[in-house]
């Protein structure tokens, strides 16, 4: 069986694959010419990242397509109905990479409150001058701690709930919302034990009128109706900080623009932009956001836990047919 991993897969994975009898080719294919490369070289299996896109158009124009992969949560880049009414199988890896966002967000909530994405910005071309320096130690020495802060996180599914572990571990209280989700407790593993610590869900309201800090973890919105926008950025607490590490529309951009020139948001972390891969130059020059080009998910381990998810779910699928074929 023929499988194309047009964004990439593990090189482990890869030999397993290899190993499991699977014909693998990893080269990126433009997507202009995908369509062709999967019909000439009669690929069974497509595996993406977030980068290549999987639209009706392909889906038409590839019949001998059986499956598409998505190495990692969001599907926004497949049209996954469309396909599955076609009768693909398309499916995705959506607990590889919880830990990594999980992280990724704590280094923005450490960045904010101790200011270093501003100073790291200033230090490499201002921080050789004596004046400089002094004056950037002035202004960067009264960040805070994130010891005993507390932590709004809305969405609390499998990032939500990493999120929340981390938060707990370094001296965080946490609330979250959730529109479905009811748990009053996680497990969290401490120096080799496991604790079960209780976990509070309020409603939206309170949640941004309560915490100093929110993160969303919610995934796109269909309508592309923003979780915040300008009636959630009025409820907020002043001097709140948010991470967006979801979708670019979990959050209203034009909004958090007034709020941070206001200050009711003292500093935004994105990670996701409305419109990717340009976001906006006002909110990227903004002072008072950090900033990362969509890498929540993209760690090394990530990476590796979804070749590995991806490779059982190759070879289960490949018994499924060659059974159903037998
Ligand atoms: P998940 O499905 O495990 O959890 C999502 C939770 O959000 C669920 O509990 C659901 O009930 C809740 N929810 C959905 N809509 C809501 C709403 N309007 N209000 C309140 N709660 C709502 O998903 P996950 O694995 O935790 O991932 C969350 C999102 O993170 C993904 O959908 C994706 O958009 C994003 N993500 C980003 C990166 C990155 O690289 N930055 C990587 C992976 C995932």
């Amino acid at each position: 069986m023929r499988v194309h991993a047009n964004d990439g897969i593990s090189a482990p994975a890869q030999e397993a694959l290899k190993e499991q009898g699977f014909t693998v080719t990893v080269d990126f294919v433009p997507q202009e010419e995908l369509a062709a490369y999967i019909n000439t070289e009669k690929v069974d299996a497509l595996l993406v990242r977030s980068a290549t896109k999987v639209r009706k158009d392909l889906i038409d124009t590839c019949p001998g397509l059986k499956l598409i992969a998505r190495g990692g949560v969001g599907m926004d880049n497949i049209d996954v109905a469309y396909a599955r009414k076609k009768g693909l199988r398309v499916v995705n890896t959506p607990a590889s990479s919880s830990i990594s966002v999980a992280e990724l967000v704590m280094a923005h909530l450490f960045s904010m409150t101790r200011d270093l994405y501003k100073a790291n910005r200033r230090m490499c071309v201002e921080g050789h001058d004596a004046a400089c320096f002094k004056e950037m130690k002035k202004s960067y020495g009264k960040g805070a701690e994130l010891r005993g802060k507390t932590l709004g996180i809305v969405g609390f599914g499998r990032i939500g709930k990493w999120v929340a572990r981390y938060a707990i571990g370094n001296g965080m209280k946490v609330l979250y919302y959730d529109r479905s989700s009811t748990v009053d407790h996680i497990e969290v593993q401490l120096n080799g034990d496991t604790v079960r610590v209780g976990i509070k869900m309020v409603p939206m309201e309170e949640l941004l009128n309560a915490c100093d800090a929110i993160s969303l973890h919610v995934p796109a919105t269909d309508d592309g109706t923003p979780l915040l926008g300008a009636k959630e950025f009025a409820q907020m607490k002043k001097g709140m900080l948010i991470v967006n590490t979801a979708r670019g529309n979990s959050l209203d951009e034009e909004e958090l623009l007034k709020a941070l020139n206001s200050g009711k948001v003292k500093a935004a972390a994105l990670d996701v932009f409305e419109n990717e891969p340009t976001p906006r130059a006002d909110l990227l020059a903004h002072p008072n956001v950090s900033l990362s080009p969509h890498i929540g998910a993209a760690t090394m381990e990530a990476q590796e836990r979804i070749g590995d998810e991806l490779v059982d779910i190759l070879s289960a699928w490949r018994d499924e047919v060659t059974v159903g074929r037998g």
